[in-house]
């Protein structure tokens, strides 16, 4: 069974479509979206849409959608971040802040063809704790049960391996787009960000799941990054909100 991992879609709408297109013709079963649906771009709502038409999805909060659909407020946001929440507070209706509003809170368990897997937006110990490096993946995993966990929040694509060294568990990043997570290993994947990747790859990021083989493979996706940008432009949102989709920052 094909698991798709989307995250931090961030209201870019070409580059959901892109992604979409892009799993869509390798096929899948299932699909679990980290948050963030909303945020720093210019369609809240098509892509609010776009994952409300997902069948078989799983979908959890972000601190974005959030502060967009007013359960907390954007105190802890920079001065960009803010007035994009704000915008997409004013911009969105009613139903599709319920939507947001209602979206549960991470970490959530799931049994996913008969595997183990969490998911959170942050951290499993708080949705809105960043994980980027080992120290934090081995907080990260103390607090996992699951053989598979997954976390979005940093827009960086990355994947941590656990294994067992003399009965201790050892943490290390994986630097492959196959990672393997068994037998008797764990793992922690951030699929990395669809609307706004910060690893220095402007491409659109997701990763697959294959429950048989218990393999996730990391996938990046090239979009209209200009589209995504004039429509960003045109709202009224910060410009430095569409120079970053260039440089993937
Ligand atoms: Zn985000």
């Amino acid at each position: 069974m094909r698991v798709l991992l989307i995250s931090d879609l961030h209201a870019n709408l070409p580059a959901t479509q892109a992604v979409l297109a892009d799993a869509d013709a390798a096929g899948w079963d299932q699909v679990l979206v980290l948050g963030d649906l909303v945020g720093y771009g210019a369609d809240p709502a098509e892509v609010i849409d776009a994952v409300r038409a997902l069948s078989n999805a799983t979908v959890i909060r972000g601190n974005h959608d959030k502060v967009a659909s007013g359960i907390e407020s954007p105190i802890d946001f920079n001065f960009v971040a803010r007035q994009a929440a704000e915008w997409t507070a004013a911009t969105l209706d009613a139903d599709r802040a319920r939507y947001l509003r209602e979206l549960p809170r991470g970490p959530l368990a799931l049994a996913v063809d008969g595997l183990d897997v969490a998911i959170c937006h942050g951290a499993p110990f708080d949705e809105d704790y960043y994980i980027f490096d080992a120290d934090d993946a081995a907080h990260a995993l103390a607090a996992s049960q699951a053989a598979i966990t997954f976390c979005g929040h940093t827009h960086v694509q990355i994947a941590f391996r656990e294994a067992r060294a003399a009965g201790r568990p050892a943490v290390t990043p994986v630097d492959a787009e196959r990672i393997d997570a068994g037998p008797g290993a764990r793992i922690l994947v951030n699929p990395g960000s669809v609307g706004q990747p910060r690893d220095g790859d402007p491409r659109a990021a997701y990763a697959v799941l294959d429950t048989a083989e218990r393999i996730v493979t990391m996938h990046r996706v090239p979009y209209d990054i200009a589209d995504a940008q004039r429509r960003i432009r045109d709202a009224g949102l910060h410009p430095s909100l569409a120079e970053r989709l260039s440089v993937g920052r």
